[in-house]
């Protein structure tokens, strides 16, 4: 045991293979369904979407997939990312409980994305792609590309959700900077935003509608193809270099996590820093407790239905099995942008459908609440989104103490706040509310559905 703060790794630390966590799962995950026939699809319908090589990591079942060289010196960049003892935090809680913290917000983005999104810009490339297509809501995913794609010369189209255009457009410029195309969305450059757009010519969009435009276009050129930032198995895969080198951080610091925290929005900091873990739970019978942390104003995993659904507004995507709150369900406008999405994926919903991982809802206040806290004890100002996972750390750190319990946390602080400053004024001149979904919402918002029910 030691008294560091950092825990740092060399660049030689950085994770050969990434872990996919299917070839242990005691349930895999069900195949995606065609929208139309509610039949299995085959890898063959991705490939307009998708390169050949990350439709084969989609639905691989072998436990380790090589890094490419080319990935791991870019990832060098800014990996190995830093683990912190939060010893100031712990003080402020008064806590017996030990807490630790692997911060993502150290690369060029700002957040956990560019793990996925380097890889994703280099099996495009290595497939001869030209430019791709892709949504954001608050703009972390849409940075994250463009970074990637500018360091491999690819063409890269950008569909941002309207509200966030307009409210944020430091993140807009940041895209630009690294040679990306924004657009907002709806667009009038796709049939999905002109429809939309006639019956509404000031929607604010949505990123189901955004998901929807960045397909369209991709479907209809040979050379573009589309990226999703989370969800997807392959996107849950690439992150676990988070959770792999975290495994050798805890090692160095004497000791191992009885609880892992992560923020949830379709699961990919999560499964990134979780599933390393969890893999001893699977195979060598450990307990640690995985928890997934989202917004009480869009608690898919708490409120939600395991079933097939859609993963956009109009249908192009395939019915993926999920924990959802229906493809139309439009969440209040909370900060957390990153975790306003409808559904989780389908690796993260058989988990806990079967009992493997938890999920817990918490309100924007106490969220906030819990990013103060952390920004005062330990200096770093939190994504919105981590302050779900620092807020829910701290339930489990006043836990420890009631019962007079040692456990040692460890959480994701999957990226920085720098660009979500309107937000933590917002909450400090007392303007944030509480928003919890009522029951009829959620209800109206399932009875749309007429996808496949799961048993
Ligand atoms: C995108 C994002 C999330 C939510 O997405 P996941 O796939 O669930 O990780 C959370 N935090 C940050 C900082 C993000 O950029």
């Amino acid at each position: 045991m030691t008294n560091q703060k950092k825990i740092t790794l060399t660049e030689a630390e950085i994770p050969e293979k990434w872990y996919n966590i299917v070839a242990d799962m005691p349930n895999k995950p069900l195949p995606p369904l065609h929208p139309g026939t509610h039949e299995p699809i085959g890898p063959e319908m991705l490939a307009p979407l998708f390169p050949m090589e990350l439709i084969r990591q989609e639905v691989s079942t072998d436990p380790w997939v090589t890094i490419p060289d080319e990935v791991r010196e870019l990832y060098k960049i800014w990996r190995p990312t830093p683990m912190f003892r939060a010893y100031g935090l712990e003080k402020l809680l008064d806590t017996p409980a030990k807490i630790y913290y692997k911060y993502e917000g150290v690369s060029p983005a700002g957040s956990h994305k560019p793990n996925t999104a380097i890889p994703q810009a280099y099996y495009n490339k290595q497939e001869g792609v030209k430019r791709i297509t892709t949504e954001t809501g608050a703009g972390q995913w849409g940075s994250a590309l463009s970074f990637a794609c500018g360091l491999f010369g690819i063409e890269c189209e950008v569909y941002m959700v309207r509200a966030s255009y307009d409210g944020k457009p430091y993140r807009k410029m940041m895209m630009n900077t690294w040679g990306a195309t924004v657009y907002p969305s709806p667009s009038d450059r796709t049939n999905a935003g002109r429809s939309i757009l006639s019956q509404n010519p000031d929607s604010p969009g949505s990123l189901g509608i955004a998901i929807s435009e960045a397909v369209e276009l991709a479907m209809q050129d040979d050379h573009t193809k589309y990226a999703l930032g989370s969800v997807l198995n392959h996107v849950l895969m690439h992150q676990t270099v988070i959770g792999l080198e975290s495994i050798t951080q805890m090692e160095k610091a004497g000791d191992m996590p009885d609880i892992i925290v992560a923020p949830f929005g379709g699961g990919s900091n999560f499964a990134g820093i979780g599933f390393p873990f969890l893999r001893h739970n699977l195979t060598e019978g450990k307990k640690i407790r995985c928890i997934a942390a989202g917004p009480t104003s869009c608690p898919k995993l708490t409120r939600g239905v395991f079933r097939y659904d859609l993963g956009d507004t109009m249908g192009m995507t395939p019915l993926l099995p999920m924990y959802t709150l229906g493809h139309n369900f439009i969440p209040a406008p909370i900060h957390a942008g990153g975790l306003r999405y409808h559904g989780a994926g389908a690796i993260v919903s058989q988990l806990l459908k079967d009992g493997l991982i938890e999920a817990q809802s918490v309100n924007q206040l106490e969220c906030f609440e819990a990013g103060i806290k952390f920004a005062r004890t330990e200096g770093i100002i939190p994504a919105p989104e981590a302050n779900h996972a620092i807020a829910t750390v701290i339930r489990e750190a006043n836990r420890a103490k009631e019962e007079g319990v040692s456990k040692t946390i460890l959480f994701n602080l999957c990226g920085h706040g720098h660009f979500d400053m309107g937000a933590y004024d917002q909450y400090l001149s007392g303007k944030l509310v509480e928003h919890e979904v009522t029951q009829a919402e959620i209800l109206e918002s399932l009875a749309e559905l007429d996808t496949p029910l799961i048993a």
